[in-house]
Formats: C-alpha cells, structure tokens, sequence
C-alpha cells in the first residue's frame, strides 16, 4: 500500500467519499503509479492482474473526468468503453463503476453474451456514460445498429491475454478500428506475449508503461504449500482439510469443467456446501453461484482458470490447487484470488506424480519453492522407487569406504542401469 492518501493523487472529493466508504484508506501500487498519469491524460500499459487493485486504477480517473461538465452523449453512444474478456469480469467491472462512481450520477450499463438483448439494447438506446462489454456481443449489438463507438474517448482493454487466449482479439481489433481517433487507451494485461504487445503498440499513443509483477503479489503475500499426494487420494485430503473452520472461503480449482462438477459433487455429498462454476454454466448459474459464494452460503466454490479469471470475492482464506495447471502463469492468476488488495491469504496444492512437471515449472515461474507438506512424493512408493530405496545410500557407502572410491562408483552405475 501507498503512504499517499487518494486525495494527495488528485482524486476528487466524491470519489474518495466512495472510496472511504468501501474502507480504502490507501492507494495499492498500480493505482499510486497510475492514477495521477491518467488524470494528465496519458495512455497507459499496465502489466498486472486481478488482485492488484487494477480496476480502480483505471475506473477512477475515468469517473472523474467523465463528471467534468461535457457534451451530452448521444442516442446508443458511450463516452467511456471497457471491454474484458469473460463475463463475470465485465459484471464486476460495472459493479466497481457503479460503488465508486455512486456520487457521481453518470449513466452506465454492461453488454454481455449469454443473456437476452433486449434489456441491453433498451438500456442503450439513450446513450451511457460507460459501457463495459465482452467483445462478441457488443460486436452483435454494433452490426445491428444499437450501439455506435463514434463519441468514445476513454477506451481500457482489461486483460488483454485473456482475450488472446479466448479467441477474441480478431474482435477486439475490429472494435478498436471503430473507435475515434482522439481518445485516451489503456491497455492491463498480466502478461505480455507477442500479440499483445503488438496491439499495444497499435493501440496506444506514448503509452506509460506502469508494472506490478506477479512475483511480488505470489512472493509477497500468499502462503504456499504443496501435498504430493496420489490422484485417487485428493478428493479424501480436500475432504479433510476442510474440516478445519480455518478454511473459511475457499477457491478449489481444477483444470476441467467435468472435474470441476465432480469434485463440488463430491463436496456436497460431504456436507460441504459448495458450487461449481465453468463455462459450460448459464450467465445465471454463474452468477448465482458467485452470489452463493460471496455472502458466505457456499463455502467452497469450485472453479476452472477460465471461468475463475478475474473473479473478485473478498475474504477468499484459502486457495486450493485440486490440480496443477499445465501453465505456470495461471497458478499465479489462481492464487491470487487469495490474499487481495494487502490481505494474506494462503495456497494449498494437491501434486500427484503426473503433476511433478507443472509443480517444477512453478516453482521457476515463480522463484521460490512451495513448502512440502505430508507425505513424501508418491513416486516414492512406487515399486521401482522402493527398490531403489533399499539400494546402499552412496553417500553413506562413500563414507564407510573413503578409500576405494572409484570400485564404489562403479558399483553405483551398475546399480543404477
Ligand atoms: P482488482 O484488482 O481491481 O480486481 O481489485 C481487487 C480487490 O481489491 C477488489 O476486491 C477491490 O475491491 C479491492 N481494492 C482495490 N483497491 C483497494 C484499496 N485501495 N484498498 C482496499 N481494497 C482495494
């Protein structure tokens, strides 16, 4: 957290009434670095993820320079658009908006697929202050003439990975083509592959670079730990961690949909309310899950990386790995669902012996070993590896005979082949 207070940035009065309302005392790093750059107008290219603070970063300039008097907006315009790649992310976007721009009455609404157009194409006739959109329903709504991108002047591509990932930057630069010329872009991404910083580079004018890396958020603040443990035990170890009440708001994550489904199964037939949530789910089961989730009714939710990316629940104690991710960076992402805005949080991994890869790439990742906890590595107890254990330590072999050495590495390699 920043010593500087929001006022000392140059946020406004009604805006940091909102914020004290919500209990932020101080800026997070992001929004110290770049909410005064905002406020001057620059364009801005932040590397960091969900977790960061990142979305008041950008909301909060945004609020205060749209509340400055200016023309009105038109019949199906926006002045501000923020596209984000998943849903939820987009509902939790316009939820920030919304808090923090409470005392500022602009208008705003959010264009999302997987629900009906109706609603949004009515909340759009008058024109929004603010539109948060995924890419391919607000290209829908574009193609059919009930939103127009010609009076947009701040523009925020969040989680521009994310988009790549997904399929969608074909959509996201058709929607860029459409905008205005004279605007001011922002670009978040957690990570910088080779698209993005292409597009970065098309998108934005002397950007600043502003960077908060996600070692510092893993390295900093998050507890973790790592339980080898065989595939077929994990769902009895989960079962069992989660006797301890410690666990209070807990995030499981798995690497598909169907495991996602089984292992919340499994939970609720183990007394543990919990709740799936994946893309094959409906917005609305999505969405009611989270709600289940956040007021306290769920006690787990079971997640994959896509459909848990950029979901934003205070008070998550505890992140647990079910299984590994097969990418590195996602660990990050997941963990950090724990331990937000300056709080601790902890993150317990389930490995089994196919997992012990992705464990490694982690580890270099993130540059630091996870603390083993339990059992010793299962491959321990395989058949090869218990022979291998009853075979002559060769450092004790070496001790014992300091004279022959070399008779006692041959004996090793033959042991070995
Ligand atoms: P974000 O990275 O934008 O998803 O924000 C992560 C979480 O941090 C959200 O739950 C925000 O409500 C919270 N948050 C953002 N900024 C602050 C702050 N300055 N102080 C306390 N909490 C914050």
């Amino acid at each position: 957290m920043s010593e500087l207070s929001f006022a000392q940035l140059g946020v406004s009065e009604p805006l940091c009434r909102a914020l004290a309302a919500e209990n932020y005392t101080h800026p997070t790093p992001i929004q110290a670095q770049a909410i005064p750059l905002l406020l001057q107008g620059r364009d801005l290219l932040g590397i960091a993820q969900t977790g960061t603070g990142k979305t008041a970063a950008f909301a909060l300039p945004i609020l205060q320079k749209l509340g400055k008097p200016q023309q009105p907006v038109s019949p199906k315009a926006c002045h501000a658009l923020v596209l984000a790649p998943t849903r939820e992310l987009a509902v939790q976007i316009a939820e920030s908006f919304a808090t923090y721009g409470r005392h500022s009455g602009l208008r705003q609404t959010v264009i999302l697929g997987g629900v009906g157009q109706p609603q949004q194409i009515k909340a759009m006739s008058r024109g929004v202050d603010i539109l948060v959109a995924t890419p391919g329903r607000l290209l829908d709504l574009i193609n059919q003439r009930h939103v127009r991108l010609d009076e947009v002047r701040y523009f925020v591509l969040d989680e521009a990975d994310r988009m790549l990932d997904m399929g969608f930057i074909r959509d996201v630069r058709r929607i860029v083509a459409m905008l205005p010329k004279k605007r001011q872009s922002l670009l978040f991404s957690a990570t910088m592959p080779n698209d993005v910083a292409h597009l970065a580079a098309e998108m934005l004018h002397q950007p600043v670079r502003v960077e908060v890396t996600p070692e510092q958020i893993t390295v900093d603040r998050v507890e973790q730990r790592v339980f080898h443990v065989e595939t077929a035990q994990k769902r009895a170890l989960l079962v069992d961690l989660l006797k301890d009440p410690a666990l209070s708001r807990v995030m499981v994550f798995t690497r598909t949909k169907n495991h996602a489904n089984r292992v919340s199964d499994h939970l609720d037939r183990s007394g543990i309310s919990a709740d799936a949530i994946h893309g094959n789910k409906s917005q609305n089961a999505r969405q009611r899950a989270l709600e289940r989730f956040r007021s306290g009714e769920a006690r787990v939710l079971v997640a994959t990386d896509i459909a848990a990316r950029g979901i934003d629940v205070d008070g998550v104690s505890h992140v647990i790995n079910f299984e590994l991710p097969n990418e590195p960076e996602s660990y990050v992402h997941r963990i950090g669902r724990t331990a937000r805005a300056g709080a601790e949080g902890i993150a317990l991994s389930f490995c089994d012996a196919s997992e012990r890869g992705f464990l490694r790439d982690i580890e270099k990742l993130t540059k630091r070993q996870l603390t083993v906890v339990g059992e010793r590595p299962a491959s321990m107890h395989t058949p090869q590896a218990k022979k291998e254990a009853r075979q002559p330590d060769p450092s004790v072999y070496k001790r014992k005979r300091p004279f022959h050495r070399g008779r006692n590495k041959n004996n090793r390699s033959r042991q070995a082949a």
